[in-house]
């Protein structure tokens, strides 16, 4: 019999195929020494073979992957074969009689550890050191290695969350949809597969009772999971793939009022996508993504080479860089202090830049740099601004290094309610709506069961992303939009109702945001964010716009 989980669609799209399960994580072998029929040689061998066999097994994987995940998975490859865990661990089995999982975790700890200790470069690979010895360990304990499976078929990802680990071996001709319990709207697992285009259900109820090889129906814009769905179901989800529209390179309203429609990027790879997308710019450039998983702050020429590898992918045309945005969901250890009791309420964002002031300016110097040599337009917005006094200093800060556009986040409620203030102080604001909602409503973005309260349909949200652009325009600032709402197709003309004037959403939402729009004159952008507005809840006020734009079904939306 049919029965229907719930939980938050993430990213639209309808598809069906057969579930495989995110393994638990490898646990820690406990310690014991070898019983007494154990021939130590035989044991250290054991360890050999294993090595030899992830080796193999990441070996065979990096030459199907694709993209990304070539890399990460040569790289880990290249660890495994690493001759000083293998001859440390195997000294523990011989000298010290240790079952083998256990001499390869600690082995592998040990190593860990001393690259970390030796910062740079170095300590970044000590994560990888860790994610081979699980995967060592599972294949002497014959355990389910870690990470995405690795399956011939394409399947359906269950998953309590996915790790940014996880996410880089992510392939989306391989996995159908996402489904997990944890999670957000605007969590990285959303953001991610909304990027990738892979259809994604977060915050699911049940979805840790699903079982490997079970077919189940994803509807990533319902937020639906339809558990042994009919063969009709089933036939329809395959046949009605979504088509990709292509997009022009010119957003506009049905009556011509120009709305820049720009990318979210985060790497090369993402730039060259939103080219091929023909977004018409980069509406936020994610530069913490570059050094996530850095022990210690990038020098400013490694700096330089990573804005510019983006940069270069848009000759005389706009790019709105961010600074570091660390913290909170996005911790970076050299900026972050890992001991605050509410850290998305703490120092993140540009707070960070009061007790690490020389991270900043050396970001600023790096990104002058970029932009001296790259013939894109480079704007500079700083994320988590709350007052006026911060957005003058970041300016002023912008200003000194000959950096001439510069503008701020309104992420904060405060910043929304006094962005005539705010907007007195820089040239444009870019509205994030993922952390505006989070803020407004009180819901941490990462939580599964406050899914319901962080959408930006909350009518209190729209208020205050009205309150935003109104503060705006008093000064002819433009004020965009760079968080998720902005790539939602139905969303979009209600944001430009309330006076947005440019949207910036993962390449992929081009095609959808730009026809919706095309279809939509602005008078009725304007009554259709008055509506909403003035709805009582998100619920009603998704309904009563959907209802007033019968383009969505038309297109499919
Ligand atoms: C936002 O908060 O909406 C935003 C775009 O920033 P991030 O998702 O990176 O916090
Ligand atoms: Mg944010």
């Amino acid at each position: 019999m049919t029965s229907t989980l719930h939980g938050a669609g993430v990213s639209p799209g309808l598809r069906s195929g057969a579930v495989a399960t995110m393994p638990p994580p490898v646990p820690e072998p406990t310690r014991t020494t070898l019983g007494p029929g154990t021939a130590a040689d035989d044991a250290a061998a054991s360890i050999t073979e294993a090595v030899h066999a992830v080796q193999a097994d990441l070996s065979a994987r990096a030459a199907r992957a694709t993209g990304t995940a070539v890399e990460v998975l040569t790289m880990t490859a290249a660890m495994a074969a690493d001759p000083t865990l293998l001859k440390e661990a195997a000294r523990k089995v011989r000298e010290e009689l240790t079952v083998p999982a256990r001499a390869v975790w600690e082995a592998a700890d040990d190593l860990a550890r001393r690259l970390e200790s030796l910062g740079g470069v170095m300590a970044e690979r000590a994560d990888d050191v860790r994610d081979v010895r699980e995967r060592i360990v599972a294949a002497l304990t014959g355990q389910q290695p870690p990470g995405v499976p690795d399956l011939e078929q394409p399947f359906v990802l269950v998953a309590a969350d996915l790790a940014p680990a996880d996410t880089a071996t992510l392939d989306p001709a391989r996995v159908l949809a996402i489904v997990t319990s944890g999670g957000g709207p605007t969590s990285h697992t959303a953001i991610l597969a909304r990027s990738l285009g892979i259809p994604a259900v977060v915050a699911v109820r049940g979805a840790l009772d699903l079982v490997d090889g079970e077919v189940v129906l994803v509807d990533g814009r319902e937020g639906t999971v339809e558990r042994t769905p009919s063969a009709e179901a089933v036939a329809r989800a395959q046949s009605g793939s979504h088509v990709e529209r292509s997009f022009d390179g010119r957003g506009r309203t049905a009556d011509g009022v120009r709305v820049q429609l720009l990318a979210n990027v985060a790497d090369p790879a993402a730039a060259a996508a939103a080219v091929a997308a023909g977004a018409e710019g980069v509406g936020l450039f994610r530069t913490e993504f570059c050094f996530l998983g850095r022990t210690d702050e990038p020098g400013v020429a490694e700096q330089v080479t990573a804005y510019r590898a983006v940069l270069a992918a848009f000759p005389g045309r706009k790019v709105v860089v961010r600074t570091l945005d660390a913290g909170a969901d996005k911790p970076l250890p050299y900026v972050t202090a890992d001991d605050e009791p509410n850290p998305a309420l703490g120092v993140r964002g540009l707070r960070t830049a009061v007790r690490h002031p020389g991270v900043l300016g050396r970001q600023l110097d790096a990104i002058a740099r970029a932009s001296a040599a790259e013939d894109a337009e480079v704007w500079v917005m700083a994320p988590m601004v709350a007052t006026p006094d911060e957005a003058r200093d970041f300016a002023a800060a912008c200003r000194e290094r000959g950096l001439a556009t510069s503008g701020v986040m309104i992420e904060v409620p405060a910043a929304a309610l006094q962005s005539r203030w705010v907007l007195a102080q820089v040239d444009f604001a870019s509205i994030g709506t993922n952390d505006l909602t989070q803020y407004a409503m009180a819901a941490d973005r990462e939580a599964a069961d406050l899914a319901a309260l962080s959408t930006p349909w909350q009518p209190a949200v729209l208020s205050l992303v009205g309150s935003a652009c109104a503060g705006g325009a008093e000064h002819g600032r433009p004020v965009g939009v760079c968080g998720e709402a902005a790539s939602d197709p139905s969303l979009a003309p209600v944001l430009v109702g309330l006076g947005v004037t440019s949207l910036s959403m993962a390449p992929r939402a081009l095609g959808d945001v730009a026809a919706v729009l095309a279809a939509t004159s602005s008078d009725l952008c304007t009554e259709l964010a008055q509506i909403a507005v003035a709805s009582p809840t998100a619920a009603a006020a998704r309904a009563a716009v959907r209802a007033r734009l019968p383009v969505l079904e038309e297109l499919g939306l």
